[in-house]
């Protein structure tokens, strides 16, 4: 697998510096030459936002990755779910399956779509790392997007590399978030702690 993917471009979504610490690192043991984006709408606060990003910008130096950061469009994670709910007739705010399926469409769709117009070969998402998030659903999604745009979603189950991946990045200075990232994994977290 090594051999083939050398120096194959790849377009690598980050969600969050602590997940993008362990992956950046197998994909360039891999031989791929890896080119990042930020693009997470879903983020809530421009406060979290920026220092998310900081987070990203400090990483992608540390790592040699070139990023890429669109602006910060917020309103493309609501009208997302806005449309949903006016398609379907039903909130969706406290459905999660249903709510980060529409957040994950949004956001690997832009990144499927921005890879092959920029040229990459192929694809992938930090969110795979992650034991909290729905992978099943991201490597479908993703995969989908990746046909609709004509470019390979790359899969990979890295999620024995989450702990690992939070200490690289605790190492360096960089913040773990504690909580995924839009208002209602916010709310989601305070419910629990209660
Ligand atoms: S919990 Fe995470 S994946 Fe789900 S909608 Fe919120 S930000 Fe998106």
């Amino acid at each position: 697998m090594g051999r083939m993917l050398k120096n194959k471009k790849i377009l690598l979504h980050i969600c969050c510096a602590s997940c993008a610490a362990y992956v950046i690192e197998f994909l360039q043991k891999e031989g791929l030459k890896v080119e990042a984006i930020f693009y997470n709408p879903n983020i809530h606060g421009e406060q979290e936002y920026k220092n998310r990003l900081r987070d990203v910008e400090i990483l992608c130096q540390k790592t040699g990755v070139h990023l890429i950061v669109p602006p910060y469009d917020v309103k493309a994670y609501f009208n997302r779910l806005y449309n949903y709910e006016k398609r379907h007739y039903r909130s969706i705010e406290n459905l999660p399956k249903l709510r980060c399926a529409e957040c994950y469409k949004l956001r690997l769709n832009y990144v499927a779509r921005y890879a092959k117009k920029n040229g990459a070969d192929m694809f992938t998402t930090s969110l795979l790392i992650s034991p909290y998030q729905q992978q099943s659903l991201i490597w479908q999604i993703g995969a989908e997007a990746g046909n609709k745009y004509s470019v390979p979603f790359y899969f990979r189950d890295w999620r024995k590399g989450y702990f690992r991946s939070m200490h690289q990045a605790r190492n360096m200075g960089l913040t773990v978030p504690k909580y995924c990232g839009c208002v209602y994994s916010i709310k989601e977290r305070q419910e629990k702690k209660l």
